[in-house]
Parts: C-alpha cells; structure tokens; sequence
C-alpha cells in the first residue's frame, strides 16, 4: 500500500462511452493545480490517426512480457486480447511530487490502482442508452463490425463492475458531463491528506498559542 500527495484519477466505461474524449477535454480545463495523462503501454496494433508515445507505448508482446519480468508496471491486465499495462516509474514521480493523473484503464487495472494507491478516485462512465452506445461505437468506425460486436457483447461484461467506483457519470450532454467530472476533481483538493502537507505551517502556527501575543 502506498500512501502519495498526488491523487490518481481512475476513468473507466465501456468502449463508446466517450471516455477518451472527456479525459481529453478535462485535460485542457484549468484547475489549481498538476494533473497529467498517464500513457500506457499496449501490445495491440496502433490505429489510425494514432501517436507512438502520446495516445499509447505500442510494445511487442515480448517486450510487455519483459516489463512484467522487471515490474516496470503498478498494473496491468489482458483487455480485447491485448495487453495494456500503466508505468510504475510514471505514476510514482508524479504523485510523489504532489502531481495529480489521470488513469484511462479497465476494471482490472483499476481494482490493482485502489490496492496499491488506497488514496485514488475512481469514475465510471455510462453512455445515456444503449441505442446511443452502438451509435457511437459506430461513427468511431475505427475497428471493423466484427470488432464492434465483440465490444457491444464486452459493454455487459465491464459494466457490471461499476459498484466497485467511487462515482457514477452519465455522458449525455458531453460539455455538462465535463462539469460534473471537474467538480469531483475539485472537491478531491480540500481532502485531509491532500491540504495536510500544504497547510502544515498554518496549522503549525494556529496550534502553537505560546508565542501568540493579543
Ligand atoms: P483501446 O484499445 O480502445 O484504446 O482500450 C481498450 C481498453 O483498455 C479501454 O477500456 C482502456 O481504458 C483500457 N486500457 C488502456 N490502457 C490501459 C492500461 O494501462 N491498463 C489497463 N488495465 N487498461 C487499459
């Protein structure tokens, strides 16, 4: 169990209900403070429009499995057949220097996160319907129909994990749903163990009434 200042940010939701793009979208808003994307390592194939080192590491399975080998990752789990896993080396620089980060991970990668790092917030997102998921799922069209379908059949698969989050959100109206996720983010910042460290001379000097002089 590690106890960090920085807080990580755990987003998980079935494929299509535009998680990417709300992370994405909160990463250009403004808080008082750090926050970073953590970019994984993934074993499956880049696609289109994609960036090596930016949307993802694109590793052989190899590769991964020698990062296993060497516990390069704080998670790490199989996802469509593929490997996915997040950078220990990473996620400790920055939470240890009070830096917040987003975590774009499955269920599996987010029960392992909670146990390692007890102190993370975890947000499940929810498309509005299911007519509206598959509707999604297919204006990405970045995968073909079979891919598609193995996704729609997977929806139920991650879905039934969303009682082990922190929060629930609903990605109707997508600039609302931004607000709502900001004001989980913001409230994370007046935590005891968060404000402990930054106040610690305020409160140092309101406990010390020795030298106070009325
Ligand atoms: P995609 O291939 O569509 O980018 O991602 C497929 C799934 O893998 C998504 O649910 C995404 O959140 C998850 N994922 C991406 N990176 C990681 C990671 O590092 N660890 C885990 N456990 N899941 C990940």
């Amino acid at each position: 169990m590690l106890m960090s200042i920085g807080v990580c940010f755990i987003f998980s939701a079935p494929s299509g209900a535009g998680k990417s793009s709300l992370i994405q979208a909160l990463l250009h808003e403004k808080f008082s403070y750090k926050i970073q994307l953590s970019v994984s390592y993934t074993t499956r194939q880049i696609r289109p429009g994609e960036i090596h080192n930016e949307h993802y590491y694109f590793v052989s399975k190899p590769k991964f499995k020698e990062m296993i080998k060497q516990k390069k990752f704080v998670e790490y789990a199989k996802v469509f057949n593929h490997y996915y896993g997040t950078s220990k080396n990473f996620i400790l620089k920055r939470i240890n220097s009070g830096i917040d980060v987003f975590l774009d991970i499955d269920w599996q990668g987010a029960k392992q996160i909670r146990k390692k790092f007890p102190n993370s917030k975890s947000i499940f997102i929810l498309p509005p319907s299911k007519a509206e998921l598959l509707n999604r799922l297919k204006i990405r069209a970045q995968d073909d129909s079979n891919v598609i379908v193995k996704r729609m059949k997977n929806v139920v698969y991650e879905l039934i994990h969303f009682f082990d989050y922190d929060y629930l959100v609903i990605n109707d109206k997508f600039k609302n749903t931004v607000n709502e996720i900001k004001k989980i983010i913001n409230c994370e910042q007046f935590r005891l163990h968060y404000c402990r460290k930054k106040y610690i001379l305020l409160i140092k000097n309101l406990i010390n009434w020795k030298n106070n002089t009325c």
